[in-house]
């Protein structure tokens, strides 16, 4: 017998708890075939609704179901990192509780696992029912990160994915604080079946991304990922001292050619407002970096538990 973790991070999802576990379930025929126990590990990150009540009352139905609750929401990252810390599976997977991640995917899945892969993968191919910008700043960010980072990170991964205990050993061994799983999971490598799914739209409550906190997520992981942006402060620096010796040179042989009336003031403070705002920008851009080393040096934990079933 193999065992199966199911990771499954929950932030204010009392509605769609106990349709999780029956959608799941509907795979047993095959968990049985394959010869696989299951455990679905529910991770409470910190719900403020009946969450951990739900998942308790799955509990006492069904001793496979266990339940980690953070003291606090620390994030989905953080839900992943402890979900795959605390189980025991030869196999995991991790998947979204709104059953936008179709657990009806699993035997598909084990079917290349047994072919050899190390891990099976998901995207989605298309977008449907989300608002057209979202989708389009989701497709320029993904565009943007393949030129700047050599890591491979894919448009429309989903985090879920099954895998083996190696490929979660490694990616428990990236201990960093700013977690962006999508970058974690593309960085430590290993044989990946990447199987391809259209959209499927949440059943149940809320997504709890807006527009907002995508935008910083998405700056999270350029930073993690990338170096590019600290480096444009000097591409930047160059580029701004071969213009001034150029227009160095257009001074001295308009001087000479025209004599030298004393005028021009406007367009100095044009140039003196615009290059302070280069510099500030570059120097915010740095200072992003600072804050993010500033927080790994702290050395904080990714979670705290409050309790545990
Ligand atoms: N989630 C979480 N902590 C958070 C935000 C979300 O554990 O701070 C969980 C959430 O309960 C869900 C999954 O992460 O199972 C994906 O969230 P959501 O469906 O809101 O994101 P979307 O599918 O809209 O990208
Ligand atoms: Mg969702």
């Amino acid at each position: 017998m193999q065992l199966l973790s199911v990771i499954v991070p929950c932030y204010n999802e009392e509605e769609s708890v106990a349709d999780f576990y029956d959608e799941l379930m509907k795979n047993n025929e095959f968990f049985k075939e394959r010869n696989l126990d299951v455990e679905i590990l529910y991770i409470d990150d910190g719900s403020k609704d009946r969450t951990v009540e739900e998942v308790k009352k799955l509990h006492e139905k069904d001793e496979r179901v266990r339940l980690i609750s953070f003291s606090r929401n620390f994030g989905k990252e953080a839900g992943i990192y402890a979900g795959l810390q605390n189980s025991k599976g030869d196999y995991l997977v991790v998947m979204d509780v709104d059953l936008q991640d179709p657990p009806s995917l699993l035997p598909e899945m084990f079917s290349y696992m047994d072919q050899g892969y190390d891990s099976v993968a998901t995207r989605r191919v298309t977008r449907k029912g989300e608002p057209v910008i979202r989708s389009f700043f989701a497709r320029m960010f993904y565009k943007l990160m393949r030129k700047i980072s050599s890591t491979e990170i894919v448009d429309g991964a989903r985090d879920y994915r099954l895998m083996t205990r190696q490929v979660a050993e490694a990616i428990l061994s990236m201990k960093e604080y700013n977690r962006f799983t999508k970058g974690i999971y593309g960085w430590v490598g290993f044989k990946t079946k990447w199987l391809e799914f259209e959209n499927v739209e949440r059943k149940k409550g809320e997504t709890k991304w807006s527009f907002w906190k995508l935008l910083k997520y998405s700056l999270e992981g350029i930073l993690a990922f990338s170096t590019v942006p600290a480096t444009l402060a000097s591409v930047i620096g160059i580029l701004f001292c071969i213009l001034a010796f150029l227009l160095v040179l257009v001074i001295i042989v308009r001087t000479a050619l025209f004599g030298d009336p004393v005028a021009g003031w406007p367009s100095l403070v044009c140039i003196i407002a615009m290059v302070s705002g280069v510099q500030l920008f570059c120097l915010g851009m740095v200072g992003q970096y600072v804050a993010k080393t500033y927080l790994e040096v702290k050395n904080r934990p990714i979670y705290i538990v409050k309790e545990e079933i």
